[in-house]
């Protein structure tokens, strides 16, 4: 299998991946809290941990891609009681809008998508466990967990147990033993709520990725390949997601740790109190899921990404002229009766740019020297046009932008023969019954 790098937030460096299990990748990505619109910034991660799984499905690799809905959350319940709805209609809707965009921008649904009002009776037991094993405490009907009985603590992120300890201050109504303590059930009043052996209350966020992922990769000891995410979630929640499977497991949750950096507007932060709050939806519905994609894929999947509607009017042109190339070059296929034979080409060199930390921007700029190859064999009518169509057509379809076969270009004989009639009348000089063929050809979507 090709050897592939990715960079690890972990170590702080590019390494060379290695399974857990010989040709199998595990990855967990978390996902997103519904309880409103998606935002554009829930579906870089979207975008790029489908590339991710993608990659490694293509060199070879059996993948299990989990990603999860946070359903359980103080903003869900407010703004449930605001809609005067229950959290559950309020979180199927958002859920199914969500789906709905991610099959928007070419991505596809994660294998496993747990959520966490689903599995409550397993969330429950792993805190009991940690707190049997010393590691969690109660306290007036609150569960925390320990942070300093982690040795581990901040290697993630760098916020360690020494470096957390000089800002931190007990507040006089805490309940916690230590400030450094995160909560691990919180007693809760008001909206839903579920029995526990700590009284009635909720689990906080931090545990719920951990269950799902203990859950359901239990048979490889709840550790996982990959653990994907923003880069925002590195501190707290990906470090406290550690610090728990520690406890629970003696393993750090995921051998290797992904982030992508963030999406930002004109270089201002995306917030709901600046007003600059892009949703996914106006989104597709103006520029179209795939050039989202396109734009998102445009720059590394580490670096920022500053949002901007140029950004977007140039994806949008860019995918436009990859589909028009595709559509020209199946015409001209379709034109010459079988003289450009089509060849069954390797994605490899594609694949070789994805190896190297899914350098997405490289890989695109292959594609467009393929579309570049192929526009020029349309220009001359060459015999190759067959091989370097399907060659680009297998490098796109590796990106999720164009669909592999482009059978809606097939040429009807009344087409046929009417690009016949045209392509006569440009060579007999016959302006004025090129032009009308011309407009008659761009009517029917052909030209
Ligand atoms: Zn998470």
């Amino acid at each position: 299998m090709k050897d592939t790098y990715i960079h690890d937030s972990l170590s702080g460096r590019k390494v060379l991946f290695e399974p857990i299990r010989d040709g199998k990748l595990s990855l967990y990505c978390c996902g997103p809290t519904v309880y409103s619109d998606p935002h554009i910034g829930n579906f870089r991660p979207v975008v790029v941990f489908d590339q991710l799984v993608r990659y490694f499905k293509a060199i070879g690799y059996e993948t299990t891609y989990v990603s999860n809905y946070t359903d359980v959350d103080d903003k869900i319940i407010n703004r449930a009681k605001e809609l005067g709805i229950s959290e559950a209609e309020l979180s199927e809707g958002v859920i199914a809008e969500f789906a709905r965009l991610v099959k928007e921008v070419g991505s596809q649904i994660p294998d496993i998508t747990p959520r966490p009002t689903l599995m409550m009776g397993e969330i429950i037991d792993y805190v009991k466990r940690l707190v049997e094993k010393g590691y969690a405490y109660e306290a007036d009907g609150d569960v925390y967990f320990r942070v300093r009985k982690v040795r581990e603590y901040g290697a993630l992120s760098g916020n360690t147990i020494e470096h957390l300890e000089s800002g931190a201050r007990i507040e006089p109504t805490s309940k916690k033993e230590d400030p450094l303590d995160f909560a691990l059930w919180k007693k809760t009043e008001e909206g839903i709520k579920w029995d526990s052996p700590w009284g009635k209350g909720r689990p906080g966020w931090h545990t719920e990725c951990c269950v799902m992922i203990d859950s359901i990769f239990r048979s490889q000891g709840g550790f996982i390949d990959i653990h994907g995410g923003g880069f925002d979630l590195k501190f707290p929640h990906h470090e406290n997601e550690r610090a728990q499977s520690f406890a629970q497991n003696g393993n750090g949750l995921a051998h290797y740790w992904m982030h992508n950096g963030f999406i930002d507007i004109r270089n201002e932060k995306m917030s709901k109190s600046l007003g600059n709050v892009v949703l996914m939806k106006d989104v597709v519905k103006k520029y179209g899921g795939k050039a989202f994609r396109l734009m998102v894929l445009s720059t590394h999947y580490r670096s920022p990404l500053s949002y901007s509607e140029e950004k977007m009017e140039e994806a949008k042109a860019k995918l436009d002229s990859l589909l028009s190339t595709a559509k020209k070059a199946e015409i001209a296929i379709s034109l010459s009766d079988g003289e450009m034979p089509s060849a069954d080409p390797s994605t490899s060199a594609l694949l070789d740019r994805l190896s190297d930390d899914l350098d997405t921007p490289n890989a695109l700029s292959l594609l467009y020297e393929e579309q570049k190859k192929v526009n020029q064999a349309i220009r001359l009518a060459s015999r190759d046009l067959g091989g370097l169509v399907e060659s680009y057509r297998k490098f796109a379809s590796s990106l999720a932008l164009l669909s592999l076969k482009g059978s809606t270009f097939a040429l009807s004989s009344d087409d046929k023969n009417l690009f016949m009639s045209y392509n006569e009348a440009k060579q007999a000089k016959d302006y004025a019954r090129s032009d009308a063929l011309r407009a008659e050809l761009m009517a029917r979507g052909l030209l």
